[in-house]
């Protein structure tokens, strides 16, 4: 660009007109981004996110104790105690997550033959001490009471493709 023309330029404010242009261009146009977190965006009903323990309609805990997913979980993350109840069902003692372990395979999901152990849409659980990330049964049955209608509802709609 010759002398002259970056004098015109300059003088005709170009570079400002250009930068107005494209403003007002983006200013009608839909929003790329959200006022994250009083805003969010969709989550697909296959999101894996913080572990839930579910139960039935009844209360009753849907894990039966099989094990399957302390087998299945490649980070040795999961850790399950078991007794048979007065009634003869076999239930857990213990069931702990330590989600320091976790990678969110879901192979733990994927095992279990009862959808007992999910992993839920909640993403928003960052602590401050590695001590709140090793979940113990009450806390994972609590998110399980918490998400139930997420859960239930995402599994409807993924079941079709499993
Ligand atoms: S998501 Fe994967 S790593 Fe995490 S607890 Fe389940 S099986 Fe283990
Ligand atoms: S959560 Fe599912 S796979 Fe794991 S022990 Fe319970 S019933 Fe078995």
């Amino acid at each position: 660009m010759g002398f002259i023309d970056r004098q015109a330029r300059s003088l005709l404010l170009a570079e400002i007109v250009t930068g107005l242009a494209t403003t007002f261009r983006y200013m009608f146009k839909t929003k790329a981004t959200i006022n994250y977190p009083y805003e969010k965006g969709p989550l697909s009903p296959r999101f894996r996110g913080e572990h839930a323990l579910r139960r039935y309609a009844n209360g009753e805990e849907r894990c039966i104790a099989c094990k399957l997913c302390e087998a299945a979980c490649p980070a040795l993350a999961i850790t399950i105690e078991a007794e048979p109840r007065e009634d003869g069902s076999r239930r857990t003692t213990r069931y702990d997550i330590d989600m320091t372990k976790c990678i969110y395979c879901g192979f733990c999901q994927e095992a279990c033959p009862v959808d007992a152990i999910v992993q839920g849409p909640n993403f928003e659980f960052a602590t401050e001490t590695r001590e709140e990330l090793f979940y113990e049964k009450k806390k994972l049955l609590d998110n399980g009471d918490r998400w139930e209608q997420e859960i239930a509802q995402n599994l409807i709609a993924d079941a079709p493709y499993r």
